[in-house]
């Protein structure tokens, strides 16, 4: 049986008239850059976040740049981020000449380790950039406590946590701004790239609209040095018409995930579940702890199931943050969680039984390929 990571095709199937309509709309009009079809998603963004602003960009990496550039953020400052995530949101900050300053991750929720941060933060810290991993937020209580303590900026990089919840508040709708990816792995992914950031303060809102178009406003009067941040009409035509079917495919990736839980617990297979601590996790991945990880990925894929590693190198590690002078064993839940993780498909449209497929080739593993693993396993997962 073939189990795809991700099933795209599957989903373009069943809307495929919309998504066409969508875009037949922007190409009559030949409206391309900004225009309504982007109002038109920011709104409805905006709405779905529970934010006041949306101000669609071209990337989810931009938005993170793009904030940090609404706030002058430069070279002398400082900012927090875990170093288990993807590269952009580190990357966002060294490429304004800023210094990325890393604290390790909570080992249960992969988010970061809020207990950490306090002794990080420096007379040059100036932002916090929690990131909600998988789709399941940080704790933001804890944050935003430590950030009105020391007067910092906090962007919440939501780039896999649309519509993710904790208390029932919405991922992007606490800190000063929330940024999202319409990237196509995402969970409200586009036809290519493109980005949201949301915001309740109208002042930033203004800056970032600014930002976007090189910092002209009017047109040819340029203020301040902004970029190409523009969300494009076809990729916001694509994305309006798969937001209506947000919340269904979430519940089916809640689904399948529960579907695992109980399966995988059912069958003793000693590998760890995702822990779920906040009210809404949207399971932008599903992903479980394992000691042998790499065998296993290798025992899947000859079996047909798709798999990733999210993310083999913690930022710390990485050859172009080497100027930051850390090293291997500074942040030891990040590297552990680099070597131990990997995400099984968790798709809306995965059927009952591909997953039933993918939870016997995961026992195989343990019965016949690897018996000594599941022993050193179980170990790690009573730490
Ligand atoms: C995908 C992602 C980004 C970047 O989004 P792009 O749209 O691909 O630029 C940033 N941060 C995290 C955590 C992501 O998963």
């Amino acid at each position: 049986m073939n189990v795809p990571l991700l099933d795209l095709k599957a989903q373009y199937a069943s809307l495929k008239s919309e998504i066409d309509k969508s875009i037949a709309e922007v190409l009559e009009s030949q409206h391309f850059i900004l225009g309504p079809k982007v109002e038109q998603l920011e709104k409805a963004i905006a709405a779905y976040s529970n934010c006041a602003h949306a101000i669609g960009v071209s990337s989810g990496s931009d938005a993170l740049l793009a904030c940090l550039m609404a706030d002058d953020i430069g070279p002398g400052d400082e900012v927090i981020t875990t170093p288990y995530t993807f590269f952009a949101t580190a990357g966002a900050v060294s490429r304004l000449g800023a210094t990325p300053v890393f604290v390790d991750i909570d080992p249960k929720t992969y988010n970061i380790d809020v207990d950490q941060i306090e002794a990080k933060v420096t007379s040059k810290t100036r932002v916090m950039i929690p990131v909600h991993l998988y789709g399941q937020m940080a704790d933001m209580d804890a944050v935003m406590r430590i950030a009105e303590r020391h007067k910092l900026i906090v962007i919440e990089d939501a780039a896999q946590a649309i519509g993710a919840e904790d208390k029932g508040r919405r991922a992007g709708s606490i800190g000063h701004y929330g940024c999202f990816s319409f990237f196509p792995s995402k969970n409200l992914g586009g036809a290519g790239d493109g980005g949201m950031i949301v915001t309740n303060d109208a002042a930033r809102a203004e800056k970032l609209r600014c930002l976007r178009a090189h910092g002209a406003k009017p047109k040819y009067y340029h203020k301040i040095v902004g970029g190409n941040f523009r969300l494009d009409a076809l990729q916001a035509a694509v994305v309006s018409a798969k937001l209506p079917h947000l919340d269904d495919w979430t519940a089916a990736r809640q689904r399948n995930a529960q579907r695992y839980d109980k399966m995988i617990k059912e069958a003793g297979i000693p590998v760890t579940t995702p822990a779920v601590v906040a009210d809404r996790h949207i399971f932008n991945q599903y992903v479980i702890r394992v000691s042998g990880r790499n065998e296993l990925q290798a025992h899947l894929q000859k079996k047909g199931i798709g798999t990733e590693v999210y993310y083999p190198v913690p930022l710390h590690l990485q050859e172009c943050f080497a100027y930051l002078g850390c090293k291997s064993g500074d942040f030891p839940e990040s590297e552990a969680a680099a070597k131990q993780t990997l995400a099984l498909p968790v798709h809306p449209e995965l059927s009952e039984a591909q997953a039933h497929y993918v939870v016997d080739s995961l026992r195989e593993f343990f019965d016949k390929a690897a018996p000594a693993m599941a022993g050193a396993q179980t170990q790690a997962g009573r730490q």
